[in-house]
């Protein structure tokens, strides 16, 4: 029974299905799928009010074939090996499925935030650092964390300080860690890029009408009913952005309750209404409901999980009411579920693609950091001037002249639109390799579904690196 599983055998059970429809040497699929090193540390922390207590942390590196090895860093009391390991495993098929030049890490440290001051979140996270640099799981060609559940800009902060005043190249270590702040040459559009990644992936799959015709829907985003699990960094934005999109949120779910309104819920009500309040719980306009799993099963067109792994199991997929399922969290379904699904003809658009705007905005972050320069910096102000010299000489030619309004649609990129459009293509790009290593194993084989598909896609590019490396054939 897989449900019995580790979440890193999990993992490896589609992957091993995946590598089935590849011809790849036994020994060489194997060095894609292991882990290649992982390291625990404990280490003291003297709290507030003088007591010790012992912190348990990992980092994990999965692969090697392409460096640096990139991941993000949790902080969650379920952090453990198994778990650090599957997700660093995830990193690397994701950063293939993307095309995004990196290997993949994870970290994390087994804690629950709300327990520690911000105090001794600090000396938690810059203690965690030291062991990294100690051990040499970071640097900016080595292994780069950044943020993940639990994290933010401001754990990043900490690490970047951390390790630059130990550093010996000052002058590239800035890209040691992403997700850092703007102000600390972090990049526009990181924060968001998850979220917005998955609309632009949810945006691409929708808008073939083929393939919304099979699971009976219409095409596009519009008028959607979507819900979604968890309302952190992730399900916030991917709600927000759906609700952009004029798609229909009639349900969150987060960990203490779900609420539900069948003609929508205004994302930013309810994001304001958790800042006041602490919680989505008590948002007066809609319907609570107490146990959060049931929020899971409310028939909607598009189930959305944006919280943790295993939240899709064997037990509740039979009663999931939706047609299709977008995973921005990392692992939501069990293979078991994911087989029950695609028995219920429910269409599953996988984690190891959807939730890659992250790593990929990462990636632009990265650059950034090691070209010293701005995005747009060079070019804005060339393309801005050729622009309106074009519109000017329509303008002569024609005798038309254009408004104010037209005339503003016109300017040259900044960071923010390469980073935004330089990710939709990157969404866009994948969605369509995934489609296609489907619809080729379609008429062979039925049970090729997005996930497998975008594994496939994986071990295709991680065997080319290898092959580049001089390891195989
Ligand atoms: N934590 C994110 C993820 O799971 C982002 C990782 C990164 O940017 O390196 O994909």
């Amino acid at each position: 029974m897989t449900e019995k599983l580790s979440f890193f055998q999990k993992v490896n059970t589609d992957f091993d299905k995946a590598a089935q429809f590849t011809d790849y040497p036994p020994g060489l699929l194997e060095q894609i799928k292991i882990c290649n090193s992982s390291c625990h540390f404990t280490f003291p922390l003297k709290r507030d009010d003088g007591t010790i207590a012992t912190l348990h942390g990992w980092r994990a590196e999965h692969s090697h074939h392409k460096l640096p090895t990139k991941g993000g860093i949790r902080y969650s009391t379920l952090v453990d090996e198994d778990e650090i390991m599957a997700l660093a495993a995830l990193m690397t098929y994701k950063c293939a499925i993307v095309d995004v030049p990196f290997g993949g890490a994870k970290g994390g440290i087994q804690l629950d935030r709300s327990q520690y001051s911000e105090s001794e979140l600090e000396r938690i996270t810059r203690r965690y650092t030291y062991e990294l640099i100690q051990k040499n799981y970071i640097g900016p060609g080595v292994d780069v964390p950044a943020p993940d559940f639990g994290t933010s800009e401001t754990e990043m902060a900490w690490i970047f300080d951390t390790y630059i005043t130990m550093a010996p190249d000052k002058l590239n270590a800035i890209a040691c860690v992403t997700g850092k702040p703007i102000e600390q040459n972090g990049i526009l559009g990181r924060k968001e890029a998850t979220g917005r990644g998955v609309v632009y992936g949810l945006e691409e799959a929708c808008s073939i009408a083929e393939d919304m015709k099979s699971l009976g829907l219409t095409p596009g985003l519009q008028g959607k009913t979507v819900v979604v699990q968890g309302f952190g960094n992730v399900g916030y934005h991917a709600a927000k952005f759906l609700m952009e999109s004029e798609a229909c949120v009639i349900g969150i779910i987060e960990i203490d309750g779900a609420i539900h309104n069948p003609k929508g819920l205004d994302v930013e009500k309810v994001a304001a209404h958790r800042a006041e309040t602490g919680s989505i719980c008590s948002y007066p306009d809609a319907e609570h409901l107490e146990n959060p799993n049931a929020g899971l099963e409310l028939a909607c067109d598009i189930l959305v999980p944006a919280a943790l792994e295993n939240q899709i199991t064997a037990e509740n997929a039979p009663r999931i009411q939706t047609t299709l399922i977008a995973e921005a969290a990392n692992g939501p379904t069990t293979p078991a579920a994911d087989r029950i699904l695609q028995e219920r003809g429910i269409m599953v658009i996988p984690d190891t693609y959807l939730n890659a705007g992250g790593v990929t905005v990462s990636y632009f972050e990265w650059l950034r950091n090691l070209s010293h320069v701005q995005l747009g910096r060079l070019g804005k102000r060339f393309e801005d001037s050729t622009q309106h010299a074009l519109l000017h000489a329509v303008e002569k030619a024609t005798g038309y002249q254009f408004s104010d309004d037209e005339r503003q649609l016109i300017h040259g990129a900044d960071e923010e639109d390469l980073v935004n459009s330089g990710l939709q293509d990157t969404m866009i790009r994948a969605y369509h390799e995934l489609r296609e290593t489907r619809m080729q194993h379609k008429n062979k084989n039925d049970t090729v579904n997005c996930r497998t598909a975008a594994f496939i896609n994986a071990i295709h590019r991680i065997a080319q690196s290898y092959m580049q490396l001089g390891i195989f054939p």
